[in-house]
């Protein structure tokens, strides 16, 4: 059976779609897989709002529930809304980890979209500039990835939204100050975490 669900810690992590707009050379889907025990490559098919609600069970049970899997979530924006409005109805919080290229993906701006639904977002940003992200990340939109991400964070911002940009420390320090400037201009926090081998 497909997993749909997994557990790191005190959160549970949802998989809702193995499909991706990027193909990032340091994705975990080829390299650490299966991942922190789990298989997340889903085989049958892709899971509905309401099989996860039941594989939550009580989100107060967990610190948060996040928004991530082998896959980007928001090419399932529409469960996504429908779970995250289940679980802050049921007393848990949500968060999002994303490439940040959901209003493409989706041909809006989604940012209005997940007021109220997300209690916290991590845009990846991983580059500061369009040509090191297409070469880091593989984009399969190449002309507007890297545009669209600054987007949707500014959206975010705009909307209220808690969001936060994120690095992972492989693209190396004067890189990750090119980023932190980036970040800075456009009045986001940047989180740098450690990649995943
Ligand atoms: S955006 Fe995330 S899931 Fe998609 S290829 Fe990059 S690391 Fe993997």
């Amino acid at each position: 059976m497909d997993t749909y669900v997994y557990k790191i810690g005190n959160n549970l992590y949802v998989n809702l779609t193995n499909r991706c707009s990027n193909r990032c050379t340091f994705c975990v889907r080829d390299e650490a897989h299966p991942f922190e025990g789990y298989d997340l490559w889903i085989k049958e098919c892709e899971p509905t709002a309401q099989q996860i609600i039941d594989l939550i069970g009580d989100p107060k049970a967990y610190g948060e529930i996040v928004f991530c899997g082998f896959g980007e979530p928001t090419y399932r924006l529409g469960a996504m809304e429908q779970i995250c409005d289940w679980v802050h109805e049921h007393g848990g919080k949500t968060r999002l980890n994303t490439n940040g290229q959901g209003s493409i993906i989706n041909q809006h701006d989604i940012a209005p979209d997940l007021v109220g639904r997300l209690d916290g977002i991590n845009i990846s940003l991983n580059a500061s500039n369009a040509r090191l992200y297409e070469k880091l990340c593989r984009p399969i939109y190449p002309e507007m990835a890297f545009d669209s991400v600054l987007f949707f964070a500014q959206a975010c911002k705009q909307n209220g939204l808690n969001c936060w940009f994120s690095v992972v420390d492989c693209i190396g320090e004067e890189e990750i100050a090119a980023c932190q400037r980036l970040a800075d201009e456009i009045g986001i926090p940047l989180r740098v975490r450690e990649t995943i081998r």
